[in-house]
């Protein structure tokens, strides 16, 4: 074997155990007692588990004016210092671009940038689901591996109504392909902010009551019911609030094909952070919720209501997220591709979470919901993605010097975490040693991804 990594605890689908694991080339070749290779690592006293998933980032998106401020070589790194070595982005077409031709021009930004692998998601926008030959291609984008397809609710232009949500969902079932859906009230949101700002309102906080939580389950209930109405199996991005849990947790007690994720931000912040004097800098959508909803989330996702924690990673500098003369043009998201398989660790002890279900919900979900067949589990022939995770490294969350990730400021400023990557491997190569980058732009590829199974 070229590599074993010895005497960790490994995490694997059968359960954790002391143990060593090997790799020959790009894959785990054994998992046992006693390997020996021609290199060896000690693990002794950390975790060992497969590379983090992350299937909900956006790395140099624009937005308006503005761009994200991680490109995927700088949020690729930021992934593998926090143990991630897999990250699904998105291809988002503008009106008249073939689904095709943007596909090719994402790759062409990520191709030869990545530090870890990849893969995409298509968005459907609304100019594009009123179309049915674009949409009779979607089995074609399936077949090279772009299995799952990006729907809103919200946002102008960009969003489906009703019965563009359903056509749309009706055809990714029919291409095998898994929708993920953006729930929000988009047309009501944007009700209650002119409303609020023919008040006045114009701060922060401002943001969080035009986006209440009740618009947020009434989206994801509509949603659940087109997508059973269309035979479509749903997956609800970044869930926040125990309102939305309700409506979910409801279809999947009747066994429906629905699944769901939550983002480090709803778990770990709540709306008070928009009233403080850098509130600017906590506007995304959902917006941040009650510490009620915080806690029904992480239940959520000891209890399995909840599949799988992504970051939608989306950051804004210090500089463009402050200065706006109303909350409505402040570009919304936030940083955390670097702290969330640290943040989940350490935040989720206290909550009960397992370390079984903690990287159930960071590595296996996400692989298996997203069709990455070979990621996101330590078994033989499966990529040799690996993090030797040290619980006792302890770290204190600052922008700029213990994160890396592109962007002036964190949500997370200040926090210490204990629990910390040491060493990560992308496909049998070392690209973190010792919370150090190693590794290399461009050794991160395209993965294909599996049509959706049930
Ligand atoms: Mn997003």
């Amino acid at each position: 074997m070229d590599l074993v990594i010895r005497n960790g605890t490994l995490v694997t689908p059968g359960g954790a155990w002391r143990g060593d694991l090997g790799v020959a080339g790009e894959r785990i070749a054994a998992l046992g007692d006693g390997l020996r290779g021609a290199r060896e690592v000690d693990a002794g006293g950390c975790i060992v588990l497969p590379g983090g998933v992350d299937p909900h980032v956006h790395l140099q998106m624009p937005l308006g004016a503005y761009t994200s401020a991680d490109s995927f070589a700088s949020g690729s790194v930021a992934a593998a210092l926090g143990g991630t070595t897999t990250v699904i982005d998105f291809v988002e077409p503008h009106a008249e671009q073939p689904f095709e031709a943007a596909l090719a021009a994402r790759r062409a930004q990520a191709d030869g940038a990545v530090a870890v692998d990849y893969s995409l998601h298509m968005t459907i926008p609304a100019w594009h689901a009123e179309q049915p030959d674009r949409l009779a291609g979607l089995g074609a984008l399936v077949a090279q591996g772009v299995s799952s397809f990006k729907l809103y609710m919200a946002y102008p232009g960009l969003r489906l109504d009703d019965p563009s949500l359903y056509r749309a969902l009706r055809a990714v079932a029919a291409a095998r392909g898994l929708p993920i859906v953006h729930c929000e009230n988009g047309p009501l949101c944007e009700l209650l902010c002119a409303e609020a700002l023919g008040r006045g309102e114009r701060r922060p906080p401002a943001h969080a009551r035009t986006r209440p939580p009740a618009q947020e389950a009434e989206a994801t209930g509509r949603a659940l019911d087109l997508a059973a109405l269309a035979g479509s199996p749903l997956y609800v991005v970044h869930v926040s609030c125990a309102a939305s849990l309700g409506r979910i947790r409801a279809v999947r007690a009747a066994s429906a094909p629905v699944y769901a994720e939550t983002c480090p931000q709803y778990l770990l912040l709540d709306e008070q952070a928009l009233a403080g004097e850098r509130g600017e800098r906590f506007v995304c959508a959902p917006p941040l919720r009650r510490s009620a909803d915080r806690a029904a989330l992480w239940a959520g996702l000891q209890s399995e209501t909840l599949d799988v924690l992504a970051t939608d990673h989306c950051p804004f500098t210090a500089a463009e997220k402050a200065g706006h003369a109303d909350f409505t043009t402040i570009p919304g998201g936030l940083p955390s591709i670097e702290g969330r398989l640290a943040l989940a660790y350490h935040f989720g002890r206290a909550h009960g979470l397992s370390l079984e279900r903690w990287v159930e919900v960071c590595c296996a979900a996400p692989a298996r919901l997203f069709g990455l067949a070979r990621k996101g589990r330590l078994a033989p022939g499966c990529d040799a993605d690996i993090v030797v995770f040290d619980p006792l490294r302890r770290v204190t969350l600052r922008a700029g010097q213990t994160l890396r990730e592109r962007v002036d400021w964190s949500p997370y400023e200040g926090l210490e975490v204990e629990g910390w990557p040491r060493d990560v491997f992308v496909r049998g190569r070392q690209v973190v040693r010792d919370g150090v980058f190693v590794g290399e732009l461009g050794w991160g590829r395209f993965v294909p991804r599996a049509p959706f199974r049930i």
